[in-house]
């Protein structure tokens, strides 16, 4: 009998045939700034240079960090830029939900491939052991897990301690992942990242787990997001080859600064969207200063998306994305 995971995955694999598919996938936390709102008009012009579908996704899994109102504001403000897409929470299409936090069971019966190809494994140990037991080497993203429970058989939550953190075991090994826009990504996961968390112990999946089985469940083939994220790629790739998904090209694209040339950030209240519209500003004034800032216009001139999307084509968006010059 063919499972819901399966179907999906058979419709994914025919839509990629089809045609090329493209996403943003905001976290609602905190209000769209401008560094977003670059990659999100980033990712919809791949998408349409390319002729392909657009997603929208709500990444929304650590619910106790989404504020209220957020997603629906995030929304509002890609559209009021003149950004569209063909799936999406608002509009629907069948390879939702486009929720995150309403995909729990397709995480699920992902989840269930791993563990039956001993791929994971549950890990007791708390934040404080690990960084205590790892006579600390670290990683891009903190201390390098030390392998304490690697040899723990597969019974999650059965020994009256603290429910487990699933960590999938990673293989030895270089990986290199490809890069549209940056240099390729060279990692080996045993020693630069360790094994690494698919399911918190609170039950939340992890971001890079959910990212995978989204991306590719959806029919992404090109993932544009901020190059912050370059370092999570070889984790992902690793996943997608372990549950023999296919893997999308990438497209890390530089984040956008400040005045005082600080990365923006929702905490540090970096301007929003919100507030460029508080202040009188126009949708093509805001696209036209963020195509400035990465060379696909001259100036700030305003000029609106369609307009933007006219003026290119693949190749020269992916050469002035190529000479912005944030290679790293
Ligand atoms: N949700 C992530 C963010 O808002 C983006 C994840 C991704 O594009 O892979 O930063």
């Amino acid at each position: 009998m063919t499972t819901e995971y399966e179907r999906m995955l058979d419709q994914a694999l025919r839509l990629r045939d089809r045609a090329p598919g493209g996403r943003y996938a905001p976290s609602p936390s905190g209000p769209l700034h401008l560094g977003n709102a670059r990659t999100a008009l980033l990712a919809w012009l791949q998408a349409r240079l390319a002729g392909g579908r657009f997603v929208m996704r709500m990444e929304d899994l650590d619910r106790p960090r989404m504020r209220p109102g957020c997603a629906a504001q995030i929304i509002d403000d890609l559209r009021w830029m003149g950004l569209d897409w063909d799936e999406g929470p608002d509009v629907g299409g069948k390879t939702g939900p486009y929720e995150q936090s309403a995909r729990d069971s397709i995480y699920a019966a992902a989840l269930s491939r791993l563990q039956d190809a001993h791929t994971i494994f549950p890990c007791f140990c708390s934040r404080k052991d690990i960084q205590q037991a790892a006579s600390a080497p670290h990683g891009s993203d903190g201390p390098i897990y030390p392998g304490t429970c690697r040899e723990q058989e597969l019974a999650f939550g059965k020994n009256g301690r603290r429910s487990a953190t699933l960590r999938y075991r990673v293989g030895a090994g270089r990986i290199e992942v490809k890069d549209v826009v940056t240099d390729s990504i060279i990692q080996d996961l045993s020693h630069d990242v360790g094994d690494f968390v698919v399911r918190r112990s609170d039950g939340v999946f992890a971001y890079q787990f959910a990212v995978v089985i989204d991306d590719a469940l959806m029919g992404v083939t090109d993932v544009v997001r901020g190059v912050d994220l370059r370092e999570s790629t070889p984790r992902q790739l690793a996943l997608l080859s372990a549950l023999d998904l296919p893997a999308p090209h990438y497209w890390h694209v530089p984040l956008m600064t400040d005045d005082n040339g600080n990365r923006m950030s929702k905490r540090d209240g970096s301007e929003s969207v919100g507030m460029f519209r508080t202040r009188g500003g126009k949708p093509a004034e805001l696209v036209g200063q963020l195509a400035a800032s990465v060379g696909l216009c001259p100036l700030e001139t305003p000029v609106s998306a369609q307009e933007l999307l006219s003026a290119h084509d693949l190749c020269s968006f992916t050469c002035a994305l190529r000479d912005t010059g944030t290679h790293k």
